[in-house]
């Protein structure tokens, strides 16, 4: 039996190591944080849970409407049909500003957003909190290790399913993939509020443009069958060039800075939010600007040498993208295995 080493248990990983361990291989998933969904996160609070990394999504490509549906059917995923609020953040503080508001309708995890990856995630055996810093080839396979040394063990696979700059860090990747795809990384900051008294705003979602710190905002607490009650959740993503000024500055005071912000767009005391919490995402959008093969097939696989790479990254940067290049790439290995 082939044994195989996938690296990240995002989407891209999640759904390549499903479809291998199918199709009769031992694959073992590695991944350092203590949950699962990588970017398709949400975390837990006092006030209830938050979405913090993708809110919400469209299903784009015609496999992906396909999965999306039977998630739906199987109540993994739930359709979420909001109000939508455009506005100019340059213009807001003018009371007559133009703002244009619509239904929409997105796909959010039930009852939390990374309830995908949960269900990803039941027959796989995952190591959590395990981050593989180094890849040795040896004799038909690989030698997985921490810096500390910590043998973690030997595979005749690895799939790295994790961002780009993070595959970078590995020498292998490096040496074996020298045209990979070129990318900007969007970096994105996350502000949480939570409040004990519900805001009187005419939309669940703000798509703020001209503004320099915030892109979008979330009542998160709106969201199909989340247990926040009494509390109204706000989730709100900051833009690329204000998480970029901040990811490394004081994060109390870039908190307060962010708090303030949103207070002044939408005229509320956002101060007085009883639980506010705010991460960084230093990889959040992955932007191609130069396409490669790689690119066009939607993953990158050396398979003389038995590795291979999947993520977001190798498509368009987003969760239609991260599934179907963890899908190519499970297709892909398994005319070989
Ligand atoms: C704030 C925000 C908003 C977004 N909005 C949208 C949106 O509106 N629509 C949309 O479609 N997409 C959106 N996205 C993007 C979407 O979330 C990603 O495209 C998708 O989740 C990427 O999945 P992935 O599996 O490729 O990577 P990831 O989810 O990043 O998974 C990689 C995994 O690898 C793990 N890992 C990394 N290095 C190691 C290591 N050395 N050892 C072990 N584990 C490791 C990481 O911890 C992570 O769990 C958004 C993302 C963010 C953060």
């Amino acid at each position: 039996m082939t044994s195989i080493a996938v690296i990240g248990a995002g989407m891209a990983g999640l759904v390549c190591a499903n479809a291998l361990q199918q199709a009769g291989a031992a694959v073992t998933v590695f991944e350092k944080s203590r949950g699962v969904g990588g970017r398709m996160a949400t975390r837990r609070s006092p006030v209830g849970t938050f979405d913090h990394g993708i809110a919400m999504f469209e299903p784009t490509s015609p496999a992906f409407v396909e999965i999306t549906k039977q998630l739906v059917a199987d109540g993994i995923l739930t359709p979420w049909q909001f109000e939508a609020m455009y506005l100019d953040g340059a213009a807001f503080a003018n009371p007559t500003a133009p703002s244009t508001t619509c239904q929409q309708t997105r796909y959010v995890g039930a009852p939390t957003m990374n309830a995908l990856a949960k269900y990803l995630a039941t027959t796989l055996n995952i190591q959590r909190e395990c981050k593989v810093d180094n890849l040795e080839q040896v004799a038909g396979g690989w030698r997985l290790t921490q810096d500390n040394q910590t043998f973690l063990g030997e595979f005749d696979w690895v799939v790295l399913a994790v961002p780009v700059a993070q595959a970078a860090n590995f020498a292998s990747v490096n040496a074996l993939f020298t045209k990979l795809p070129i990318h900007t990384l969007q970096a994105c900051s996350v502000l949480m509020l939570g409040f004990d008294t519900p805001l009187q705003l005419p939309w669940q979602v703000a798509y703020i443009e001209n503004h320099a710190a915030i892109e979008q905002i979330i009542i998160n607490s709106a969201k199909p069958q989340r247990l926040n009650l009494p509390y109204t959740t706000m989730v709100v993503h900051s833009t690329a060039a204000w998480a970029d000024a901040h990811i490394d500055a004081d994060k109390e005071m870039s908190k307060t800075h962010l708090v303030a912000a949103v207070g002044e767009l939408l005229g509320i005391c956002a101060q007085d939010a009883l639980h506010q919490d705010l991460h960084h995402w230093r990889y959040a959008k992955p932007q191609v600007v130069a396409p490669t093969a790689a690119h066009a097939t939607g993953f990158a696989a050396a398979d003389d040498h038995h590795i291979a790479l999947c993520g977001d990254w190798l498509l368009s940067g987003d969760l239609a993208s991260a599934y179907l290049s963890g899908q190519r790439l499970a297709a892909h290995l398994l005319k070989s295995l």
